[in-house]
């Protein structure tokens, strides 16, 4: 293959490479990707799904962050309608917790720091009459409840890197950077693409390897750097379903730190999270400890106790954080750290950084490279949807009904996963089905093969686990003989499931 020489080249497809390349591409760049596993594999897909200004970062004076996080609230859930909605949270008061003035005062400067035009502000809730203080205490009184968004994060990610490829960027996933070296104007970066071996050149070169990042830097750029990561995993369980409305809640503990219960996939409770520092870089897990923790904190606001046969998943993810030197996990700093090395051709690194920021870090790190590289245009994603979201946000309802009346058979439940999932992409992934069975075998829990197809053809999918728990959730809810049929199908299809993470 001849040597392809790219304006930049982004080392990790999590949200932050992702939505770097998707930006750059869209500058008239032309742009690379390499991800050493799946899109998403790693920390964007192990995340608590906010976009959030971050409540509690207000306690830590961390302004800058929380109001460029809430103002971008509003900004991400009108170019993704489909795939993010705005949720509600219910925060108790507990007379041994903050006092109420204090939060109060939070939630006025949450409400008034970030621009709301879509989301309605803080109300109190008597939750001796209130539903939401149904399953919870008796002793619970009142409550706030105030706005914040949801969103399916690792789709974000592959939709991000969905549009990029869509304007020009070459996505390569199962590629891990192996070494690069600065020879002359240029990067020269090796590869191992899905067991092969590949050179390329790029003028500047992007480090957006999340957890990975200072291992990246020494390892496999060589460079001796004092900047340092610090890895700090969060666990989260998921329980049967523990209420029945479609708020959160937002507990605070005795040991000063917050978690949420969070409606998930409609029969399943989401709790999260935890704050352990981590010194490995090997698959994060919830520890049993963790597990213990998060039952009992939230068994602290709920009437029933949950127990430990309640939790039918668990999922963890390492937060690449800027090493700012505080001494807990929890009080280091969230916000991002562009390092930008210009010893040479440039070499940008990323620390940190919300979700809910990989928008505006984008910005941020094209504006960091500007002089280095000749875009054809300035600032561009405020504006511009993501695949599939260009629609109002309010109107998934009459979307999800136009389905159902172009596709009659579709049962309510599925055509408002679809549009969830798709937006107005889900006609066409669809096609001209005319009933269940032209869309090919059942796989289980709504997944049929046209889906599958869809998402291999369209969505870098390739193994099963891409499938079910990045580009959908369906994970929780299919049975594992489908699990293993679609393995099967991926393996009939192109060898796809052979495909593993290269070493
Ligand atoms: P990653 O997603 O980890 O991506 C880095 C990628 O680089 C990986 O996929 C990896 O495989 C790849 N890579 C590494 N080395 C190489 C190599 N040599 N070659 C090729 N590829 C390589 N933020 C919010 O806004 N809202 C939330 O609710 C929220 N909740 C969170 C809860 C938890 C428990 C955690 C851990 C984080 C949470 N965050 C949240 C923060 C957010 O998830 C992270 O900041 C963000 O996902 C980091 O993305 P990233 O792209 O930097 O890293």
């Amino acid at each position: 293959m001849p040597e392809t020489i790219f304006d930049i080249f982004v080392i990790g497809g999590g949200v932050n490479g992702a939505g770097i390349a998707r930006d750059a591409a869209g500058r008239g760049l032309r742009v690379g990707l390499a991800e050493m596993d799946d899109l998403a594999s790693a920390t964007s897909s192990a995340s608590t799904k906010l976009f959030h200004g971050g409540l509690r970062y207000l306690e830590y004076y961390k302004f800058r962050l929380v109001r460029e996080a809430l103002i971008e609230r509003e900004v991400l859930l009108r170019n993704m309608p489909h795939i993010s909605w705005p949720m509600r949270f219910v925060l108790p008061l507990h007379k041994d917790m903050r006092p109420a003035w204090l939060i109060r005062l939070g939630l006025f400067m949450y409400d008034h720091m970030g621009g709301r035009k879509i989301l309605p502000g803080t109300k109190v809730l008597d939750l001796t009459k209130d539903e939401a203080g149904k399953p919870l205490k008796p002793f619970l009184k009142k409550a706030y409840e105030y706005s914040d968004c949801w969103v399916q994060d690792s789709r974000l990610v592959v939709l991000n890197a969905v549009d990029a490829a869509a304007r020009g960027a070459e996505i390569l996933t199962r590629t891990k950077v192996i070494s690069a070296k600065r020879r002359g104007q240029y990067w020269e970066v090796e590869l191992n693409e899905r067991g092969a071996y590949r050179k390329l050149r790029t003028k500047v070169l992007v480090n957006a390897a999340g957890p990975w990042v200072a291992k990246v830097l020494r390892d496999t750029l060589e460079i001796d750097t004092r900047e340092g990561v610090r890895l700090v995993r969060g666990s989260h369980i998921v329980v049967k379903k523990l209420f029945e409305h479609d708020r959160a809640y937002f507990f605070q503990g005795s040991d000063n730190r917050i978690i949420f219960a969070i409606p998930y996939e409609q029969d399943f409770t989401l709790i999260g999270t935890t704050d352990q520092d981590q010194t490995a870089l090997d698959p994060p897990e919830c520890s049993p400890e963790e597990a213990d923790y998060l039952r009992h904190f939230a068994s602290e606001y709920f009437a029933e106790p949950i127990a430990a046969e309640d939790i039918v998943w668990t999922y963890s993810g390492v937060r690449p954080l800027y090493d700012d030197g505080a001494s807990s996990a929890t009080e280091a700093t969230r916000d991002y750290v562009l390092s930008l090395d210009e010893d040479g051709p440039p070499l940008l690194s990323v620390f940190g950084g919300k979700i809910t920021t990989y928008r505006k870090l984008s910005e941020a790190a094209l504006a960091r490279l500007d002089s280095h590289l000749e875009a054809k245009s300035g600032n561009w994603t405020a504006e511009a949807p993501l695949p599939g979201g260009d629609f109002p946000h309010d109107a998934v309802p009459r979307l999800i009904a136009d389905l159902q009346a172009q596709y009659p058979f579709l049962a309510p439940k599925l055509a408002k996963r679809l549009i969830r999932t798709y937006g107005t992409l889900a006609g066409k992934m669809l096609g001209e089905a005319r009933d269940m069975s032209d869309l090919g075998q059942d796989f289980g829990g709504g997944l049929s093969e046209a889906e599958a197809r869809w998402l291999v053809e369209n969505e870098f999918a390739v193994s099963a686990e891409d499938i079910i728990w990045r580009r959908t959730r369906l994970g929780l809810h299919m049975p594992p003989e489908g699990v293993k049929r679609l393995k099967a199908w991926l393996i009939e299809q192109k060898g796809h499931e052979s495909i593993k993470k290269v070493s």
